[in-house]
């Protein structure tokens, strides 16, 4: 099918043209019509599917069938929300280049840099506003945005946004806009938490999705081993005496903690590799080669591993610390069950991670089922297999401060006192330079 048939504007498809594209990708085709036709659309499409281009080559057809300047001053009529400032920025050179032939002010906004030129940009009434939710509203709270007059919403890659704990931002920010106005929503995943955002931001949204339905919990069995916090490098050995462990990833809630477990594992002849923000890029890339290609039986990750590991045939998922945050369990669980695979997801819980057992099951609606490991001794004394366990006080700040700042800024906090605040998994993405885990989380993406 060509470009020419999907009713875009001839100044659109001279731009298409001047990029060289001759065909539209497939969630192009699909959700060009659907967002022509006025609808709400829900994308399901990954970065690389030429997702940006499927909403904004319909937005910019349609801003051109309105006068684009009255003759008064300009005013915003497209925002565009996504998770990084990386993105943002992609966004922007993508945008720039579709409205190549048209007379538009385009502004971007995120947090790392100073405020002034974008609050500029802003009060000049640029027409597409491409924002990070964190700086968008800081800037929003200063009045330096008239969004009276939107007509476009777009929630790019808002699984992430939901995965960095940018709910309660985009809330605030979506309150002060139009009732009236058309909302493109792209995901990667159609979850459960998506589509209860679809509820909440859009009016009878047309689904276009390319590629498989995700939900990982449908595929996944769950297990709960209840256990003193001291058993658990035993249990986790015990298990792996099973042949039918195959591909395990196990998750630490600290470096330490999945350093020290890939050694006790190593001593007992289980192969390990560990992947975690202390190691250099290499050492990750090479962990994960060795894995994939079978040559470790184990990878040990802490959370920043389950962000962006696709890696198909993992057959067991063993939270080794229990996840403080419900999605995160959603996350890790989600590395096993992929493309339609059947997996194990194993849970070990002490005491102590009682309650955020109890979260998770009130979240999910359901009891997890426990089991009891055969032949194994719950009445053995601690030894030296015991794990040391990270501070409560890490995991509490972790979920009160959720990854804002520090990923709209490459993990450079904004100033002082929220450096201090940034949770454990901030710094670890923090630690890593910005290029670096670009290229990182690149490559792992791009497979
Ligand atoms: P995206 O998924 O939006 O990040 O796009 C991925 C890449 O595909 C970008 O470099 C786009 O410039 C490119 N692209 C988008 N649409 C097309 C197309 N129809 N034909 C060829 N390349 C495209």
């Amino acid at each position: 099918m060509p470009f020419q048939s999907l009713g875009l504007a001839p100044s659109i498809l001279s731009a298409i043209q001047d990029a060289g594209y001759t065909e539209p990708t497939p969630i192009q085709a699909a959700a060009i019509p659907a967002v022509l036709s006025g609808s709400d659309v829900i994308g399901i499409a990954q970065t690389g599917t030429g997702k940006t281009a499927a909403f904004t080559l319909p937005i910019l057809t349609q801003l051109t069938q309105k006068p684009l300047h009255t003759g008064q001053r300009s005013h915003t009529r497209v925002l565009v929300i996504a998770p990084t400032r990386e993105l943002v920025a992609q966004i922007e050179e993508n945008v720039l280049a579709y409205a190549k032939h048209l007379p538009l002010k385009i502004a971007r906004v995120f947090g790392g840099v100073g405020e002034k030129p974008q609050k500029d940009a802003l009060r000049a009434g640029s027409e597409v506003v491409i924002a990070c939710p964190g700086r968008l509203l800081d800037l929003m709270g200063q009045r330096c945005a008239d969004f009276s007059k939107l007509e476009y919403l777009v929630l790019d890659e808002a699984d992430r946004m939901l995965d960095m704990g940018f709910l309660p931002d985009i809330r605030r920010i979506v309150q002060q806009l139009p009732k009236k106005r058309q909302t493109l929503l792209f995901s990667a995943t159609l979850s459960k938490e998506i589509e209860s955002l679809t509820h909440e931001f859009q009016h009878s949204p047309k689904i276009v999705q390319i590629g498989k339905r995700s939900n990982p919990a449908e595929t996944v069995t769950q297990h709960i081993y209840e256990l003193p916090k001291h058993l658990k490098l035993s249990l986790l050995s015990h298990l792996l005496k099973d042949d039918a462990l195959q591909m395990v990833l196990v998750f630490s809630r600290t470096k330490h903690g999945a350093d020290k477990i890939a050694r006790k594992l190593e001593q007992t002849g289980v192969r390990c590799a560990t992947l975690h923000a202390n190691r250099s890029q290499n050492q990750r890339l090479k962990a994960l080669d060795d894995f994939k290609a079978g040559r470790v039986r184990v990878l040990v990750a802490t959370d920043i591993a389950a962000r962006g590991i696709d890696v198909d045939g993992i057959s067991h998922v063993i939270n080794f610390d229990f996840p403080h945050v419900v999605e995160d369990y959603v996350h890790r669980i989600g590395r096993t069950g992929r493309a339609q695979a059947i997996g194990d997801a194993i849970s070990f819980v002490s005491s102590d991670e009682m309650d955020d057992l109890r979260r998770l099951e009130r979240f999910i609606g359901r009891g997890i089922t426990r089991k009891r490991a055969e032949n194994f001794d719950y009445k053995a004394s601690p030894q030296s297999f015991e794990v040391e366990r990270p501070e409560r006080r890490h995991q509490q700040q972790r979920s009160r401060h959720p990854q804002r700042h520090a990923n709209e800024q490459h993990g450079r906090p904004e100033n002082a006192s929220q450096g201090q605040k940034t949770p454990r998994s901030n710094t670890e993405q923090a630690k890593a330079s910005p290029a670096k885990r670009k290229s990182f989380w690149g490559r792992l993406s791009g497979r």
